[in-house]
């Protein structure tokens, strides 16, 4: 659980991230998405019900990284595609009834580059015609926008791709040799997940809120867990509370 003190390297943390399209509606833009991975020397791609793959056209607009195709994951659901993630990222072309942590692609990039030795990196992609879906988005710690004209927001889904993937690539070389920064392995997806249903659980339990009536409750409790990007031992220790509390309750 303990982490050495370890050196940044770039090779390993190039490898540490995938790129996970949700929902792609056409092939050439997942092919696109693999070259301007490719290009930045990010090879792990995860597809999320793509509508068409694989394709002869994804194929053909992917040029010289149709080995990221091959090796390309495929996923029923985002919850699955980010399971063992220990820092997701969400990009969105415009802002969210929800509030949530919201960092441009050079800070978010640092995130990534300081923050995950030892462990993996998401970085979600929505749909073409209408992005992520709330749901989606509250699964991951932190939200990226581009900056824009507001007037026209939305960029090619393979254009934000390869803005993202750039400035990720910039800021893991920048710090390149720097020490990592945190002494115990992060909680992965999962891991994070199961904890806000046991809180969840107990907050039934307690009749905390009425079961018909959450509001904003939940996405709150959501909101303060992704955020604060929980390591191992935090979630044991919530997790190990919860739990005698519930023991006591019997
Ligand atoms: N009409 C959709 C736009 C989807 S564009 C919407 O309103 O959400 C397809 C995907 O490209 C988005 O889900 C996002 O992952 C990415 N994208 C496009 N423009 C972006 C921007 N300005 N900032 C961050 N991501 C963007």
């Amino acid at each position: 659980m303990f982490m050495d003190s370890k050196k940044i390297n770039s090779n390993e943390l190039l490898n540490s991230i995938k790129v996970v399209l949700v929902g792609t509606t056409h092939p050439g833009n997942i092919g696109a998405t693999a070259r301007a991975m490719k290009n930045m020397g990010i090879v792990n791609m995860a597809l999320v019900e793509p509508k068409e793959f694989p394709s002869d056209i994804a194929t053909y607009r992917s040029k010289a990284a149709k080995d990221v195709l091959e090796n390309a994951e495929v996923f029923d659901t985002l919850k699955m595609a980010i399971s063992d993630c220990e820092l997701v990222i969400g990009t969105s072309a415009r802002e969210r009834k929800v509030p949530w942590p919201i960092l441009n692609p050079k800070d978010a990039s640092q995130e990534v580059s300081r923050g995950s030795l030892n462990n993996k990196v998401a970085v979600v992609f929505g749909r073409e015609d209408r992005g992520l879906t709330n749901e989606e988005l509250g699964l991951c710690n932190l939200h990226v926008h581009i900056p824009t004209d507001p007037e026209y927001s939305s960029l090619n889904l393979s254009q934000a791709v390869q803005i993202m993937v750039y400035e990720i690539r910039s800021a893991i070389l920048e710090n390149e040799g720097n020490d990592g920064n945190w002494d115990v392995e992060f909680a992965d997806n999962d891991q994070t997940e199961r904890l806000i249903s046991h809180m969840d659980e107990l907050m039934q339990e307690v009749d905390f809120y009425e079961i018909d009536n959450p509001r904003k409750l939940l996405l709150r409790v959501r909101r303060f867990f992704k955020r604060s990007r929980l390591d191992v031992m935090e979630v044991n220790i919530f997790r190990g509370l919860f739990a005698a509390i519930q023991k006591k309750l019997k």
